[in-house]
């Protein structure tokens, strides 16, 4: 990435305590003990009280570290373990440009984006995520419970590293087995509602282009109440989304109205599957698999209770609980599951089919490409051409990248993305500007991610490179175009045959008044909880 964090190449954990410490590792620990040091590596379980507590011995450079509410819902500190080193600082300030960005004193809350971003480039870490495991477990073992459970497209390409296997492992099958053996009553694949993402919010920005060449007089099939300002911003990052809350509420009629994958799952976990499935929505207990800590977040969101809306308790919320990746592991752990050996088992029907387009939404430029495919149909009535299914503009790791393409009958689609929030500011800031200055919009569509890399680079995928490397980064995505190019049969989310039945059978069509209510959400101005700085 351009812009990610001004560092050079990557150190394995170890060797960044030794650097930070200014001692071996071993050797510091034994004068920071008062122990002789038994010539065993102590790096891998974090610093122990007695380290720490004694003042004199602390590390040489101590910088101060994040400040983390303890109702953050995404993550926790444990200060047992904090040497402040203020890595943390680095990640929250130089990459997501969030702390330091806002006058102090704060005002309200403390401005988090829950990105979790801290807790990768924490080197003992002492940040990670709010540990919903047991809760999960819980779940599993009360028979009075039906318990779901969904993954995200980047988990499949992570969860190996947890057990050894090289970064970009592909493991979606042995992941689905794992999920089985511990008894989750169904096993569905986030790319399902990744693929209705496309459907919905590609009608979205269909609505939103016709309206602008017609003049922006509103309407159209989303209504005139439907948002109608160029670009649209994809809003599957809930990082991003609260990002922009936070530093740009006045561009917030620019996000699509979209739900996240996980939160469409979650709704239609509740509602389309309870009914078909014949189930009590109360007794579901739905759970997603991310590579994100802000997904902790965004479920809890007082909105995202569409589903029990729906069906008269509006206590009820969507998703249950988020799960990292990193806590997936842990839970198979528990249950003792090796991994590696387990035979490939496959997504449970009804909400389990995902095409390539689905599962790149894992990488930054994915969620563009995987629009741009499915919106060409929607503009044309036509199948894309061969180029873009490899849309090479909107692929790799640059922090900004820019894309443009005709499209027969409609012109020039201009698009933009980005990833890294600090990235996100670039082409916000400009798009302000223009607005102020009156000049057209320089995009159509613009795909923020709140992580660098997108969700292969989300704060709660497992802790590989000190601090996060590109490599790692790079070695998850190519197995995502791997599998969109050579593993899935179907790369196109109009041609989802599980996506086409919800619409025949439940949602009526892309946009319908149902979907709306299902599907789509709205956004807070959380810009009154801070004073942005004018220059950071
Ligand atoms: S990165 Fe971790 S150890 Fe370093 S200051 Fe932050 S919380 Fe403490
Ligand atoms: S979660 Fe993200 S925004 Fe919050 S403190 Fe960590 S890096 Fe900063």
């Amino acid at each position: 990435m351009e812009k990610s964090d001004g560092k050079t190449g990557t150190v394995s954990r170890r060797t960044f305590l030794k650097g930070v410490t200014g001692a071996g590792l071993t050797g510091a620990v034994a004068a920071l003990t008062g122990c002789k040091s038994t010539g065993k590596p102590a790096g891998g379980t974090g610093w122990t009280p007695q380290q720490y507590n004694v003042p004199e011995n602390w590390p040489v450079q101590v910088r101060g570290r994040v400040p983390i509410d303890t109702e953050n819902p995404s993550i926790v500190r444990d200060d047992k373990k904090c040497i402040l080193c203020g890595q943390c600082i680095e990640a929250c300030s130089k990459v997501q440009s969030v702390q330091g960005y806002y006058e102090l004193p704060i005002k309200d809350d403390i401005t988090c984006v829950n990105c979790g971003q801290c807790s990768l480039w924490c080197p003992t870490a002492a940040i990670s995520e709010r540990d919903d495991v047991d809760k999960v477990i819980a779940a599993l073992k009360d028979k009075n419970l039906h318990v779901i459970v969904q993954t995200a497209p980047a988990t499949r390409v992570a969860v190996g590293e947890e057990f050894g296997m090289p970064p970009g492992s592909i493991i979606e099958g042995k992941m689905v087995a794992a999920l089985k053996k511990m008894g989750f009553d169904g096993v569905f694949d986030t790319n399902f509602t990744a693929d209705l993402t496309i459907m919905e919010e590609g009608t979205e920005l269909v609505t939103r282009v016709k309206n602008a060449l017609a003049g922006g007089h509103g309407g159209g099939e989303g209504g005139h109440h439907a948002p109608m300002a160029l670009p649209q911003f994809t809003s599957c990052s809930p990082g991003w989304v609260k990002f922009c809350e936070y530093f740009y509420p006045d561009l917030l009629d620019h996000m699509s109205t979209c739900k996240s994958p996980q939160q469409m799952l979650g709704a239609l976990a509740k509602t389309y599957y309870a009914k078909k499935k014949r189930i009590d929505p109360v007794k579901i207990v739905s759970v997603s698999i991310m590579p994100c800590t802000a997904k902790k977040f965004e479920a809890a969101r007082p909105e995202m209770n569409s589903a029990g809306i729906k069906n008269g308790n509006a206590k009820m919320i969507d998703v249950d609980y988020a799960l990292t990746t990193r806590e997936l592991a842990k839970m198979m752990k528990i249950f003792q599951i090796d991994l590696t050996a387990l035979k490939d088992q496959r997504y449970d029907n009804i909400m389990g089919e995902g095409t390539g387009a689905a599962v790149i939404f894992g990488t930054t430029g994915g969620v563009m490409e995987a629009a741009i495919r499915s919106g060409y149909f929607l503009l044309t009535g036509q199948n894309p051409p061969e180029l873009l299914f490899n849309l090479e503009p909107v692929r790799g790791l640059q922090g900004v990248k820019k894309a443009a393409l005709n499209v027969p009958g409609v012109g020039e689609l201009r698009v933009a993305i980005s990833h890294g929030l600090g990235n996100a500011r670039v082409l916000l800031d400009q798009l302000r500007d223009d607005k102020k200055n009156h000049r057209e919009p320089r995009f159509h569509f613009i795909e923020f991610m709140s992580c660098p890399g997108g969700c292969i680079g989300g704060g709660g995928q497992p802790r590989t490179a000190l601090p996060p490397s590109d490599a790692v980064r790079q070695a998850r995505l190519d197995s995502l175009y791997t599998m969109d190019a050579k593993i899935y049969k179907k790369r196109l989310s109009h041609e989802n045959k599980e996506v086409q039945q919800i619409y025949t059978e439940f949602l009526g069509k892309p946009n319908s008044k149902l979907a709306h209510e299902l599907l789509h959400t709205k956004y807070t101005d959380r810009g009154s909880h801070l004073t942005a700085k004018k220059k950071a």
